[in-house]
């Protein structure tokens, strides 16, 4: 197969001073990419700031690579897709992956716990994708990546902060790539895993090790190339594996015997194991095919009353 190449592209890539994000920013720079790596550099809480984006600018340059240093917040997006503009001329490539964490039980949690984890992954990816979409909508070509994480999609114990800002990613990407579609602008999300300052204290050592943030780069490298297709893709990724993710709805019951029944809570009771049974579960793609199923409900409805 020919090299999948990034010549000619500007890619962003939000939060890329460590971690995940320095992978991504390096394979595509090695590819031909000019690449603003921007880290605002503070502590995984999100407290401070400094200018550690500067290294992997080094590192790109030294490796023959194009690249610049962006400090600016992810909540401030604006600025980073102005730095893009300012030194490259346009921006091709979006990818939201800056990220903080403030775990606490719930009861423990603070309003500034709950509001920074949302300002840095939610509004933090709104802000740049919303300045970023401009352009992409003017040229009729952009790639938007949104970071999204397991403990989002299934919850997790202390971070129902983050969990939620997490799933909110998913549907913000649902809904822009419906948006994106007729303008060649793809929306995509990563649900990565992989060995970084904010899983240290979670993944047991020899997962750590293992789990290198490298073999997740060319899966988000892929699907911000020219040449994919896809858009509203939830795609998991770690070891060098990667799925699918998507939600599934279970078939479903009528909630009473025969159409002249009322609909009670005993009948819902009585019902509940028919609506639980996952046999036979659709996964319906559009909102357009959950309104078809709507309105087929409805006739079924209509001839049993
Ligand atoms: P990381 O801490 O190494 O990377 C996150 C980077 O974002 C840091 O360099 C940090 O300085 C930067 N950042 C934080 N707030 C910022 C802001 N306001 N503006 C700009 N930059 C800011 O951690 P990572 O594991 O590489 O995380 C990358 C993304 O992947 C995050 O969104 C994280 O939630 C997500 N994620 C990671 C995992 C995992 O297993 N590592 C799992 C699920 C999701």
């Amino acid at each position: 197969m020919d090299q999948l190449r990034f010549d000619g592209r500007v890619a962003v890539v939000t939060g890329a001073g460590g971690g995940l994000g320095k992978e991504y920013a390096l394979l595509l720079a090695s590819r031909g990419a000019k690449v603003v790596v921007n880290d605002l550099g503070g502590a995984r809480d999100g407290v401070g700031q400094s200018n550690f984006a500067d290294a992997v600018v080094k590192e790109i340059k030294d490796k023959g690579g194009v690249a610049v240093a962006d400090y600016n917040s992810v909540v401030e997006g604006e600025k980073i897709i102005k730095t893009a503009i300012d030194n490259f001329g346009r921006i091709d490539i979006l990818i939201n992956n800056a990220g903080i964490l403030r775990d606490r039980s719930f009861l423990k949690l603070s309003d500034q716990d709950w509001d920074l984890v949302h300002a840095v992954h939610l509004k933090g990816a709104y802000k740049t994708t919303h300045a970023a979409f401009a352009h992409f909508k003017k040229q009729n070509y952009g790639r938007i990546i949104m970071t999204s994480s397991n403990a989002g999609i299934f919850g997790n114990f202390g971070q129902t902060n983050y969990s939620a800002a997490k799933l909110g990613l998913v549907g913000f990407s649902y809904a822009l790539a419906l948006e994106g579609a007729k303008y060649n602008i793809k929306v995509n999300t990563i649900v990565p895993t992989a060995a970084s300052r904010l899983t240290e204290d979670i993944l047991p050592p020899d997962m750590f090790e293992a789990m290198k943030p490298n073999l997740i780069a060319p899966v988000v490298a892929y699907m911000v190339h020219e040449s994919f297709e896809g858009t509203a893709q939830v795609i998991d990724s770690t070891l060098g594996y990667a799925s699918k993710v998507h939600f599934v709805r279970s078939v479903g019951t009528a909630l009473k015997k025969k159409p002249s029944d009322q609909v009670t809570i005993e009948s819902v009771k009585e019902f509940w194991p028919k609506v639980m049974d996952m046999n036979g579960a659709k996964h319906l793609d559009k909102i357009a095919e959950v309104t078809l199923d709507l309105v087929e409900r409805l006739q079924e409805f209509e001839d049993r009353a």
